[in-house]
């Protein structure tokens, strides 16, 4: 067993030894199998979250109402959820309800694909009731039971297959793929916020290409925000250019995006903000595509741009090489690593050194006459020298300017 299984033993064996039973489930098992690093050892267990809490003496309550606490040993946290069943599923996001049970193939039975449906026991034995290890094996995802049914209860199931296909290269078994296609209008029941992380982790997989291609002809593309219909032809575009190729990252895969959707800068910002990300991300990814457009219109590049575009200067340089083949970028590297400063911080001079010397008053021209000293500095028509900026100072207050 991997180190990660091995510091959970004693768990497992305090839950058995109190007469429970209790498993390794879900993405730990199947990355196990896989060969893959493991992150997150979850537990399921036929004891009750009140019984979980007496047999251990730091736990934390994250969902308890879910039948989760977590149990914190040597600075590991392990997720153990009591066996459960869920019914009613009235939103097509959750269940109405869920109760606990005593059974393990009862809780194995609401999980979403077979790959996923695995639980092992403390000795390595591998307790697979729908065939999932068959299914590892040929690299297939399938919905456990009947797909239509099970995306009724949960759309987001749909994309999360899209996103194990793209991370794991595996091929979406075709009832549970043609059950995507029928029910992909369910998926506007599912909060934006949840339909980002399953694209986000589906653009960063290693098949990303057939991932994306999927994305638009499951036809799931056409119920996400978006800025306006009919442009799936753009999403395979996207998937077909990134074919044997990865995405390094969140910002270069939404940056990647944006541009194979052709958007204008202004639209870009909307359909970011519509997906619900952070105001900081979106401001990363806005900088990349702005200096993207710059050398799609062919406007010279210079020290003040790249200044502007600063430390994301790589997203960019990774969109523009899926792009463009002969596409290298490292004179912009070389040229941003030159610049004499990256940050106004780095200035030879701040406001209350200027206010010190007695060149300016504090106001609002202070700002105005620190900004031209950057910019004089960036483009490199000043040196960052205190006695150079100084001088250059008091020019411009001379000037008037
Ligand atoms: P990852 O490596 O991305 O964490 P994971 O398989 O652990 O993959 P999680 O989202 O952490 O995925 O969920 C843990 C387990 O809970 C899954 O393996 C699956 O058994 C079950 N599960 C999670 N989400 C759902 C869902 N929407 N419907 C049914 N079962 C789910
Ligand atoms: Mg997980």
């Amino acid at each position: 067993l991997p180190q990660e299984f091995m510091a959970a033993l004693p768990i497992l064996e305090t839950i058995t030894n109190a007469g429970f039973e209790a498993y390794f489930v879900g993405g730990s098992v199947r990355d196990m199998l896989l060969g893959k690093a493991i992150h997150d050892v979850d537990i399921a267990t036929s004891a009750y979250p009140s019984e979980i809490k007496a047999l251990f003496e730091k736990t934390v309550d994250t969902g308890i109402e879910h039948g989760t606490v977590m149990i914190l040993d040597h600075g590991n946290g392990y997720e153990t959820t009591t066996f459960r069943t869920e019914t009613g599923y009235t939103d097509f996001r959750r269940p109405d309800s869920v109760n606990f049970v005593r059974d393990l193939a009862e809780d194995l039975k609401r999980r979403d694909f077979t790959i996923n449906a695995l639980a092992m026991r403390a000795n390595g034995e591998i307790v697979d009731l729908f065939n999932g290890l068959v299914d590892l094996d040929n690299h297939i995802i399938r919905a456990v039971g009947n797909p239509i049914e099970r995306f009724h209860e949960d759309a987001l199931r749909m994309m999360r297959a899209l996103r194990f296909s793209a991370q794991l290269g595996f091929v979406i078994e075709k009832t549970t793929n043609e059950a995507i296609k029928a029910e992909a209008h369910l998926l506007t029941n599912i909060a934006v916020e949840r339909i980002n992380v399953e694209l986000s982790k589906l653009m960063l997989g290693k098949a990303a290409a057939e991932g994306l291609m999927n994305f638009a002809q499951s036809g799931l593309f056409n119920y996400v925000p978006n800025i306006d219909m009919g442009r799936e032809l753009d999403i395979v575009a996207a998937g077909l250019k990134l074919q044997g190729k990865t995405l390094p990252d969140e910002a270069t895969a939404w940056t990647y995006l944006i541009d194979q959707l052709g958007l204008n800068e202004a639209d870009a910002g909307r359909f970011l903000k519509a997906w619900k990300h952070s105001n900081d991300f979106i401001k990363q990814v806005k900088t990349a595509y702005h200096f993207i457009q710059l050398y799609r219109q062919q406007v010279e590049i210079t020290n003040w741009e790249l200044y502007q575009v600063g430390s994301v200067l790589p997203i960019a340089l990774a969109v523009l090489k899926l792009n463009f083949s002969s596409f290298e970028g490292e004179e912009y590297m070389a040229a941003l690593h030159n610049l004499a400063i990256t940050n106004k911080r780095q200035l030879a001079i701040d406001g209350q050194q200027l206010i010190a010397t007695g060149i300016v008053k504090p106001g609002p021209k202070m700002g105005e006459i620190l900004g031209k000293i950057e910019h004089a500095v960036v483009i490199g028509q000043l040196k960052n020298h205190l006695s150079d900026l100084l001088a250059y100072a008091e020019m411009l207050q001379s000037k008037g300017e």
